[in-house]
C-alpha cells in the first residue's frame, strides 16, 4: 500500500544525493511535489528520473525571497503542502584558526539560517497535522577534524526539531530530524579528488560498524516513515541513520 498517496512534499536539495534519494522514496510511496536546487541541469535530470509527479524549482535556500516563491508556487500548483524536507546543505572544512567571517556566514546561512526560513516560509501553506523533516549530520555529535562550524550548525538544526515541534503543538505539525552518517552522494566530489573517490568510500566503509557507507535510499526510507502516519506519535525526535558510526565506531 502507498503510505504517502497524493501527499505533496517539498524537498530542498532534491536534485542530488540524499535529497534525490528522499524524493525517489516519496515517489515510490505515491507522493508528488517539488524539488528545489540551484543547478538547472541536475534539477532537469532529477525531474526526468522522478517523472511527472515532481517539478523542479530553481531557487537558493539562503535567499528568503526565493523561499517565499517556492512555497507560493507549490501551493498554487498542488493546492496544499503536506510535508517538507529541509535537506539542502554542505560541509565547510577548516579550523577556528583559519576560517573567517565569510566562511562562518556561508556555513551558517546554508546549514542553519536556510533551515529556519525554509520552515518559516512554508508554514503559512502547510496543513495542520503535516510533517516537517530536517536533515542533520553525525558531525553534530562528534568533533571530526575541521568540521567544527558545520557540526555546530547541524547541532542547532537538531535542536530546532524540538523547538519547532513545541512551537507548532496547536497545529499538530510534527518536526523531526534525521541524522545521516557518511552517505554515498556527489558531496564526496567536493572534498576528494575524483580519482580517489572509490578508494575513499572503501576506506570509510571499512570503518563503519555495519561495514558499508549509507545510501540515499537509507535516508529516504526514514524520511517516508517520518512523513507518514506510522510516526504519528513522534515529534521533536532525532533518528540517527548512520550504520553505527556516531556512537559505536
Ligand atoms: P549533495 O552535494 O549531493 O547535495 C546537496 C544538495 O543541496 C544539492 O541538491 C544542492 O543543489 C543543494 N543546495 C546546496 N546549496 C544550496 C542552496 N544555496 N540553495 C538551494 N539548494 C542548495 O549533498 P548530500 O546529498 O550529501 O547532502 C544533503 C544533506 O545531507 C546536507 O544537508 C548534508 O549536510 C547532509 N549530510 C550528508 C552526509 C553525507 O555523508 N553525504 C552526512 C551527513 C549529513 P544545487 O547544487 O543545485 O544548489
Amino acid at each position: 500500500m502507498s503510505k504517502l498517496k497524493n501527499k505533496v512534499v517539498v524537498i530542498t536539495g532534491g536534485n542530488s544525493g540524499i535529497g534525490l534519494g528522499i524524493a525517489q522514496e516519496f515517489k515510490n510511496e505515491g507522493a508528488k511535489g517539488v524539488i528545489v536546487g540551484r543547478n538547472q541541469e541536475t534539477l532537469d535530470l532529477a525531474v526526468a528520473k522522478l517523472g511527472e509527479q515532481f517539478i523542479g524549482i530553481n531557487a537558493d535556500v539562503t535567499n528568503i525571497a526565493d523561499l517565499e516563491k517556492v512555497f507560493a508556487a507549490t501551493s498554487e500548483k498542488f493546492g496544499k503542502i503536506d510535508a517538507i524536507v529541509a535537506n539542502a546543505g554542505a560541509g565547510t572544512v577548516g579550523t577556528v584558526e583559519n576560517l573567517g567571517e565569510a566562511e562562518y556566514d556561508m556555513a551558517m546561512n546554508l546549514n542553519l539560517k536556510s533551515v529556519y526560513f525554509t520552515v518559516n516560509k512554508a508554514l503559512p501553506y502547510m496543513n495542520n497535522g503535516s510533517s516537517i523533516i530536517l536533515i542533520g549530520s553525525n558531525a553534530a555529535h562528534r568533533a571530526y577534524p575541521s568540521f567544527g562550524l558545520y557540526g555546530a550548525a547541524k547541532a542547532a538544526v537538531i535542536f530546532f526539531a524540538k523547538a519547532f515541534s513545541n512551537d507548532l503543538l496547536s497545529r499538530a505539525i510534527r518536526v523531526n530530524v534525521i541524522t545521516p552518517g557518511t552517505t554515498d552522494t556527489p558531496a564526496f566530489e567536493k572534498f576528494v579528488p575524483i580519482e580517489q573517490i572509490e578508494a575513499t568510500k572503501t576506506h570509510f566503509a571499512a570503518q563503519m560498524p555495519i561495514g558499508r557507507i549509507g545510501q540515499p535510499s537509507d535516508i529516504g526510507k526514514t524520511a517516508v516513515f517520518l512523513a507518514s502516519d506510522d510516526s504519528s506519535f513522534m515529534l521533536g525526535a532525532e533518528l540517527i541513520v548512520d550504520g553505527g558510526m556516531t556512537y559505536l565506531a
